[in-house]
């Protein structure tokens, strides 16, 4: 079967792909008319599992190839986790359930909280973001009730440096702050003198994302930190790339006072279609009393119980958040051990540097310097040269299998084209990627027009992005 319908346009009347079982309660027949057509598909159920099953086939995971997409951290999620989560004994309860009945869930929350403070360094944590921008909204808010709780309503302009994830600004301005950009230093880390200008009595925090979009560590970082503590501000650590640092470097340690982390980055959670994802929030215990309620404490008779906090932001999400993605994250933890957190750090940096300079010949790439987990190649040269772009070598990659890196971000480099293979793959696999790389490359040089017209073997070739995005087709309409 082909992918090329909607469930509706496959509906037969009468056709059924299950049987309702008989009610084991008393039946009941309403006395008014409420009765509508609801226009359900009718679908036998070998169409229904064909139907998804070609759908799936169109799509292109983590669990199909190699997936490079740089700032994403694609990695293998273990089935495992995804076993544990789907326990009953947690995907059955209620999330009204009295505190009593779910003293496991409980303990779950509580203890993946602890493992978060623990990798982190800091010393409380929420769980309830949603997604890591939704950490860096929580975050931000948390640091200007901070502000106004010590009664300093000055502090409305947030630093961010042009080597952040696009999110930080965004967020800065949705929690109401003013977003003051700084540049980077000729080593591409943040340019202190630029800092050290920006910095002031109207600062409320720096947000730096570390490892930064061009995949290297800031090295200057107890000096950052040093400037905006002493003009007053607070330091936001970016973590959703902690794949690169974690069980070696804690972003509490290094002077921070806010860290969001994305489990369905780091820990575990498949991601890419939108959710369900989280990301968590760790601050210092000065910050603690804002952090959004409720939280998950442990008593002194070993019981847990949800905790309340007068000066909170409040809450920042239904209910705990998206508890299944905390399984996940909790079993890999737990599997993982701190051993091995560390090893997957070391795994990930490791590959990310193989696949560096094993293609670094031919796509240009930040010399001389070790990268952490991604590293961003620019092809600006080979499009003078040739005509062919970094979206072309990604159409390309297409055809071949893999999943294209991520392009034109940072928006700093030309032509860009983000890596980041991830601690999951294993050498053969990215040998086969440099391969397909240098052949690319050889393409690129010698018959230019072909990858022009590349992917020749997808579903879709190349939609035209502007009419997607303008005129989209959200709906199905009965004809
Ligand atoms: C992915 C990412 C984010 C945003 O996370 P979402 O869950 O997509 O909202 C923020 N910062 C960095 C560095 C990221 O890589």
């Amino acid at each position: 079967m082909k992918a090329d319908k909607l469930i509706f346009e496959r509906s037969s009347r009468g056709a059924r792909a299950a049987t309702i079982r008989r009610p084991d309660v008393p039946t009941y027949t309403l006395k008014c008319a409420v009765r509508q057509e609801l226009d359900f598909p009718e679908i036998p159920e070998v169409t229904l599992v064909r139907h998804y099953t070609a759908l799936s086939r169109e799509a292109f995971g983590v669990d199909n190839g190699f997936y490079p997409l740089g700032s994403c951290t694609m990695k293998y999620n273990p089935k495992l986790d995804e076993e544990i989560a789907a326990l009953s004994g947690f995907t059955d309860i209620h999330p009204l359930a009295p505190e009593k009945s779910v003293q496991g869930a409980l303990e779950v929350i509580y203890s993946l909280g602890e493992a978060l403070k623990e990798i982190t360094g800091m010393d409380a944590v929420t769980l309830q973001p949603a997604a890591g921008a939704h950490g860096e909204y929580t975050g931000l808010s948390i640091i200007n009730a901070y502000h106004k709780g010590r009664g300093d309503f000055a502090r409305k302009k947030i630093i961010v440096p042009d080597s952040a994830h696009g999110t930080n600004p965004a967020s800065a301005a949705m929690a109401g702050f003013e977003v003051i950009n700084i540049p980077s230093d000729r080593d591409k880390g943040v340019d202190l003198d630029a800092l050290r200008a920006a910095a002031g009595a109207d600062t409320a925090a720096l947000m730096l994302t570390n490892p930064t979009t061009l995949g290297l560590f800031e090295k200057n970082i107890e000096e950052i930190a040093e400037i905006v503590h002493s003009a007053g501000g607070l330091l936001y650590y970016d973590g959703a790339n902690l794949n690169a640092v974690m069980g070696i470097v804690r972003p509490g340690d290094m002077g921070f006072d806010v860290v969001h982390l994305n489990l369905h980055k780091t820990f575990s959670t498949p991601h890419g279609g939108g959710g369900p994802g989280s990301g968590p929030v760790g601050c210092k215990a000065a910050l603690e009393k804002y952090l959004p309620d409720p939280r998950v404490v442990r008593k002194d008779d070993g019981k847990y119980a949800f905790a309340y906090s007068e000066d909170s932001i409040g809450k920042v999400s239904s209910f705990y958040g998206n508890f299944l993605v905390y399984l996940k994250a909790y079993a890999y933890i737990l599997t993982l051990g701190a051993e091995g957190i560390r090893r997957s750090a070391e795994g990930a940096v490791l590959n990310a540097n193989y696949l560096k300079s094993n293609i670094s010949d031919l796509y240009s790439t930040e010399e001389g310097r070790c990268c952490m987990h991604e590293f961003v190649a620019s092809v600006e040269k080979l499009k003078e040269e040739t005509g062919v772009t970094a979206m072309d070598i990604a159409k390309a990659m297409i055809d071949r299998g893999m999943h294209p890196p991520t392009m034109y971000f940072p928006a700093i480099v030309h032509e860009a084209l983000m890596f980041e293979p991830t601690e999951t793959e294993d050498k053969a696999t990215l040998d086969e990627a440099i391969a397909v790389l240098r052949e690319i490359y050889a393409e690129a040089k010698e018959t230019p027009e072909t990858l022009k017209k590349a992917p020749h073997s997808a579903p879709i070739s190349r939609p035209d992005e502007i009419l997607a995005a303008r005129s989209q087709k959200l709906r199905w309409k009965k004809q």
